[in-house]
């Protein structure tokens, strides 16, 4: 039969036979996102081609040759019932996650969070990725968005090379975006250990008491801001070697960059002495460093807000210039890396598209979600809507008052001014109906009833969506 007198299900019976199982979905980068969305689309049935760069090119993170390495904090977050970050995880346990089942699997004990123990966890995701039947790994770096032959459609490809793609990649996305949407750098901020700050000049205490003495904070005066001040704006950064019009990301701004904006910022800012009287004399001083503990031994604290990119020797000079730190050991200092991500908001729909060409889409931190288990959520969805484009379906957005809905919605929505790096939170998500707002005042019960609330709607949609592509399978 020839195709122009197939009627429009046959179409698709015939799209979904020949396309599906022959077109191969091209997913680029084997990280957190990439194995999820090659994991769903395989699952659905079609033909996928995972590439990843490494180890014939490594990043600066990454330290193996295995899919989905975490290369920071083994932790994927709270796991307590009732929070944001609860919900995201079980809307993806719900949509049957490879991530999160290799997360039951390989979790270690972490109290309310789920952490996992990284080797196990990416050592097992390599195991079922290789061993799926619908998914080729090729190991080689990508440097151009995929085209395809001429006169045919583009292959349908998804971008989650995370945000330390490659740099020839970083320029070909750069000419696809447009040089001014595309966004590099991220910055982490500096740890001490605990014995060798003086307790006999800094003092334990939370912001207007709230929260017992949960910080340490260094007391300044006047005088000691004037010096620290002059000291940290002439200090010497690492330069930045690749691109020169760096964008940083704004709540994590590197604190050199923070001061030279203006002499009081810092004083405004992450040295505020608000609500922090010292004990000593009963009165706020002039500004005030605040360090969080990093561990449950309390034996290593963060400066908050210090991250920063002054060259380590500056940075060990300048800090011990904070009155209490004069002999601080640092464990880590404070550093910068490298954080791609594009202007989503402009480029993507909530599906994970591109607005200007539906088979190529983006997942993972990318798009300018922040964190593990974002980035796999981003992945599942565009592993989904890669197939269902294959097959002439129409793509599909998560439901609106669910986390994966919340986290697609802030990335695509084109009202938004100064896009930034995002975590699921309660404030990403569509607050409830008012009823219900007002029936639970308390906040932790509020809470529990929006996830619950989330979860029957994400419910609905997954056996929806399952059901559909049961039957679409089974055509
Ligand atoms: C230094 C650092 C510390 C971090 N710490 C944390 C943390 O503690 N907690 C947290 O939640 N998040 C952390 N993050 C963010 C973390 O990277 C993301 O949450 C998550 O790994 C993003 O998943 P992804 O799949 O988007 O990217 P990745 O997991 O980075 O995966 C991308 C993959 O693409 C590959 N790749 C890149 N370019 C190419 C190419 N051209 N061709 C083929 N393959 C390519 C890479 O090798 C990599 O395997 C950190 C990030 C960095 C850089």
């Amino acid at each position: 039969m020839h195709i122009g007198q197939l009627c429009r299900d046959d179409l698709r019976h015939f799209v979904y036979n020949h396309f599906v199982m022959d077109e191969v979905i091209n997913v680029i980068g084997g990280g957190l996102a990439g194995v999820e969305a090659a994991w769903q689309a395989a699952e659905m049935g079609a033909s996928v081609r995972l590439n990843e760069m490494r180890p014939v090119q490594q990043t600066p993170a990454h330290r193996t040759d295995k899919l989905a390495e975490i290369v920071c904090s083994n932790s994927l977050k709270t796991d307590e019932p009732g929070s944001a970050p609860y919900l995201l995880k079980e809307e993806l346990r719900r949509g049957r996650s490879l991530v999160m089942e290799a997360a039951e699997a390989t979790k270690v004990p972490a109290g309310a969070a789920l952490s996992v123990d990284r080797f196990k966890f990416a050592e097992l995701i390599t195991e079922r990725i290789e061993a799926h039947p619908n998914i080729e790994i090729v190991r080689e770096e990508v440097k151009e968005i995929p085209t395809g032959k001429q006169d045919a459609y583009p292959p349908v490809t998804i971008i989650a090379t995370g945000p330390l793609t490659s740099e020839a990649l970083t320029a070909e996305i750069m000419r696809f975006t447009g040089d001014d949407q595309l966004y590099f750098y991220d910055a982490i901020a500096p740890i001490v250990a605990a014995d060798s700050i003086d307790m006999s000049i800094a003092f334990k205490a939370a912001r207007y008491g709230k929260g017992g003495d949960d910080y340490i904070n260094c007391p300044m005066s006047p005088e000691q801001y004037d010096v620290f001040y002059n000291e940290l704006v002439a200090a010497k950064s690492v330069p930045l070697k690749r691109f020169e019009n760096t964008r940083w990301f704004e709540s994590c701004l590197p604190i050199e960059e923070a001061a030279r904006r203006g002499f009081d910022t810092l004083r405004y800012g992450p040295m505020k002495p608000r609500g922090l009287p010292d004990p000593k004399t009963g009165r706020e001083p002039w500004a005030c460093v605040q360090l969080r503990q990093e561990n449950l031994m309390a034996d290593a604290y963060g400066l908050v807000g210090f991250q920063n990119h002054l060259r380590y020797g500056e940075q060990a000079r300048v800090l011990r210039l904070i009155p209490g730190l004069e002999d601080a050991e640092f464990l880590q200092f404070g550093q910068i890396h490298r954080n791609t991500f594009i202007n989503s908001p402009k480029i993507l729909n909530e599906t994970l598209a591109t607005r200007t060409n539906p088979r190529l889409r983006f997942a993972g931190q990318i798009t300018g979600v922040e964190g593990y288990v974002e980035s796999v959520a981003t992945g599942w969805l565009a592993g989904i809507n890669a197939v269902r484009v294959l097959r002439d379906q129409p793509m599909i957005a998560a439901p609106q008052t669910s986390a994966i809905g919340a986290l697609c919605r802030y990335v695509s929505n084109v009202e938004t001014k100064n896009f930034q790096p995002v975590n699921i939170t309660f404030g990403l998500l569509e607050p409830l109906p008012v009823e219900l707002r007002k029936k639970h005042r308390n906040k932790r019960e509020r809470h529990m009833v929006q996830v619950q609330h989330a979860l029957g709607d994400w419910d609905a949609f997954i056996v929806d969506f399952y059901r559909g592509d049961a039957e679409t399978q089974r055509a």
